[in-house]
């Protein structure tokens, strides 16, 4: 396909896009869509306990591992990667992130974002990525933004994928995505992330039990894994069903 439909994610750190919406990316990469990440930091200093448990690790190699990481679970997932380094613990978007970011949704003109959601008591680097889309998103959208690239966009719908510890961060889940086809991909993806070996086990668990979830509210029964979404904006729709 030539010039294939598109979707746009924004992940805070090198991993959060894998646990959180890999079944999602690696489904519409799988439809022939081009689905492009935004990792806007590499998670060097908050989300690499198990690089850091390594003696003598410095940053710097932190963030080659992770990036090393990441980049090969895009790719098992059939996405591309781009990197900002903007920082962990906190981020800070640079002038030229917004830019760039503005940017990206010009070129891209995504169908659907994905990203954070609006709170995260446990990491405040998630609500800043959700900022951050949520208004480069805006700014896309403007006339007057000045950006070299495409067209100002329209308005694609955000989902917001879903928190460690979802209650704290009063997310709910709006939108059970079936991603038992591509199941075996996210797996393989989580493997790929030997810094969080922790929750592969846990992430798994939480497939099962939203796909049991979707079976539960209408989903056919052989929907075994599911990711969870919260919209940020109303859907439009002529029919109520
Ligand atoms: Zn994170």
């Amino acid at each position: 396909m030539s010039n294939p439909k598109t979707v746009l994610v924004v992940s805070a750190h090198a991993a959060d896009f894998v646990w959180r919406a890999g079944g999602a990316i690696a489904l519409y990469a799988s439809r022939g869509y081009r689905v492009r990440i935004l990792c806007l930091s590499f998670g060097e200093r908050g989300e690499s306990q198990g690089a850091w448990k390594v003696p003598g690790m410095t940053v710097e190699r932190v963030k080659e591992i992770r990036r090393a990481e990441s980049t090969r679970a895009a790719g098992i997932l059939g996405a591309e990667i781009r990197f900002f380094d903007s920082g962990d613990y906190p981020i800070v978007p640079s002038q030229q992130t917004i830019d760039a970011m503005v940017d990206e949704f010009r070129e891209l003109q995504p169908e659907f974002v994905l990203t954070h959601s609006f709170l995260d008591p446990y990491n405040p680097d998630h609500p800043t990525a959700n900022n951050l889309t949520l208004q480069t998103r805006v700014y896309a959208q403007a006339l007057g933004y000045p950006s070299k690239v495409g067209k100002p966009i329209n308005a694609p719908p955000v989902f917001l994928f879903e928190p460690h510890q979802p209650e704290q961060c009063e997310w709910k889940p709006q939108v059970l995505l079936n991603v038992t086809p591509v199941w075996e991909t996210k797996n393989a993806s989580m493997e790929s992330m030997e810094a969080q070996k922790h929750l592969w086990e846990y992430y798994t668990d939480l497939g099962r039990r939203r796909g049991a979830q979707a079976v539960r509210n209408g989903a056919p029964r052989d929907v075994k894994y599911a990711e969870a979404f919260q919209r940020v904006y109303p859907q439009t729709t002529s029919e109520l069903d």
